[in-house]
């Protein structure tokens, strides 16, 4: 199939740790494109140097990668639309503030800070706490729609720092239209004169949003609901660019709220109630600070990217679990919703419980054996291909197979035997030392071998098999859980077996 002229893009500033709601964002985006055999960008917002932190852009390719959704143009991956980094597309983005200047729909400032606050005093009301730089206050302040030419150009030669800011005309509305919203409209007085190019050159992301999406030729945008309040900004730069047909048609998207409801889902809710919100670990390089991420507290990415997109948008036929084939194939923006989606961590668990379930073997092995690895328990890919199917249903996190394969390779080191002393006697001691003894003899090692010897030395001693299982598990295992108990028999083999038994006896006997 040939490409379509579809172009999107994912442009995330690279200040840190990658948040679920960003990557939701570039998956609706990566959906769309592929759905309609477009161009999915990534395109590296560093324009504020301030804020920029090393090594984070590498981190959201490998968070992209890690959930399967590359892009197909970026930093990484030169198209015909480069730079994709927006700090070197810098020498663009000047002569289109100076178009807008030359057209009157923007302005040189040299209001100092302290100028700026000075303004911000004398106008702050009860009703008005932040005023800001707008249509009623621009022409008391320090900018070339007040001084003289000549003195415009005076400072400018001067080296005097400025922004250009944008004149947002007075009591106008304009209307945007959205793919999730419909028509919204927006009143001009509610938005402040944007700075356009900053003093250190660089320009806004309003500036950059604009010009970018042009060049690149963006065909459609999704991006979050809270860049909302901008976008009138946005359409009134494409109109005063020329561009006004070229305009990206805009989807924003729902808010990912906190579990409550009341509010944004932020890093802090994750701290406060222990669940991760970015992708992957992330390492603050100045504070050396590590954010848990979705992946290494045992999230498959199949899992992980079914749950965002089910955070906002359905299928509306009531299903659940998609692959990312499935999902490119049934998305619809028609079925995105407008109000905000609650992020619900046991909902995302069930999520990866049921893709383990669904999970091959192959697909699972090489994640489990290194998570075990890390725990310093050796498996044999051999050995984990017959316990991968016999533990995986009770495994919500790839972290919970430590627990449930642990004891198939090591004994047990914490035994709860206290969960079985209080119903224990001198009949059971009676019967599992004889058992024990049977087992030492048994020559073909089977699990149905296994059962039979139990049951019929079980009806010899005149207790209940169901009776004995509990403490025959515990001796195992260690612990009240795991898969059928003469099949991990059968698969730690006669000698760990037999040991396990004889040393749990001792342990009841001290
Ligand atoms: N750089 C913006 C961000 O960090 C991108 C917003 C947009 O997609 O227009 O989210």
């Amino acid at each position: 199939m040939t490409a379509s002229n579809i172009r999107v893009r994912f442009a995330p500033s690279p200040t840190g740790g990658l948040h679920l709601g960003g990557v939701r964002t570039a998956l609706f985006n990566y959906l769309f494109a592929k759905k309609n055999n477009g161009t999915f960008i990534l395109r590296i917002e560093d324009t504020d140097q301030g804020r920029f932190v090393p090594g984070a852009e590498q981190y959201i390719l490998d968070c992209l990668e890690w959930c399967g959704i590359s892009p197909d143009e970026g930093p990484h991956k030169e198209g015909a639309y480069g730079p994709y980094r927006q700090s070197e597309r810098k020498s663009s983005y000047k002569k289109f503030a100076e178009q807008l200047i030359a057209q009157g729909h923007a302005y040189y400032a040299f209001d100092t800070p302290e100028e700026l606050e000075k303004m911000r005093e004398a106008f702050r009301t009860e009703s008005n706490p932040s005023p800001q730089y707008d249509s009623k206050i621009r022409l008391g302040m320090n900018n070339s729609l007040t001084l003289p030419i000549d003195k415009v150009d005076e400072l400018i030669n001067q080296g005097t720092p400025y922004v250009v800011r944008i004149k947002m005309p007075a009591s106008t509305e304009i209307t945007l239209h959205d793919m999730i919203r419909g028509e919204i409209v927006f009143n001009t007085d509610q938005v402040d004169d944007k700075v356009l190019l900053k003093a250190d050159g660089m320009p806004t992301y309003h500036l950059a949003v604009v010009v970018d999406d042009h060049e690149m030729k963006i065909t459609h945008a999704f991006r979050g609901e809270e860049w909302l309040p901008s976008a009138p900004v946005h359409v009134l730069l494409w109109d005063y660019l020329g561009w006004k047909n070229q305009m990206p048609k805009w989807a924003h998207l729902p808010l990912i709220l906190k579990p409550d409801g009341q509010g944004k889902l932020s890093k802090r809710d994750g701290d406060r109630l222990g669940f991760p919100v970015f992708a992957m670990d992330w390492q603050d390089p100045k504070s050396n600070e590590l954010t848990k991420g979705f992946k290494e507290m045992g999230f498959l990415p199949e899992a992980f990217i079914n749950m965002l997109a089910m955070l906002g948008w359905n299928d509306g036929t009531g299903e659940e679990i998609f692959s990312l084939e499935q999902l490119i194939e049934r998305f619809s923006i028609d079925r995105i919703h407008k109000g905000g989606a609650k992020f619900d961590f046991e909902k995302a668990k069930w999520f990866n419980q049921e893709w383990i379930k669904k999970s091959e073997t192959k697909r699972l092995l090489p994640l489990v054996q290194k998570i075990l690895k890390n725990h310093d328990i050796e498996a044999t890919e051999e050995a984990l291909t017959e316990i991968i199917p016999m533990v995986k249903e009770r495994c919500q996190l790839l972290n919970d197979f430590v627990a449930q394969v642990a004891y198939f390779f090591q004994d047990p080191v914490q035994i709860d035997v206290a969960s079985v002393q209080p119903k224990w006697d001198e009949k059971k001691q009676l019967f599992f030392e004889g058992w024990k003894k049977t087992l030492q003899e048994i020559e073909t090692w089977d699990a149905a071998v296994i059962e039979n010897t139990f049951k019929e030395a079980a009806t010899l001693a005149g207790i209940k098999p169901g009776e004995l299982q509990l403490p025959l598990r515990i001796m195992l295992v260690g612990a009240k859980f795991g898969p059928t108990v003469f099949d991990i028999a059968f698969r730690i083999g006669k000698e760990a077996t037999t040991r396990r038994i004889g040393h749990f006896l001792t342990l009841l006997a001290q």
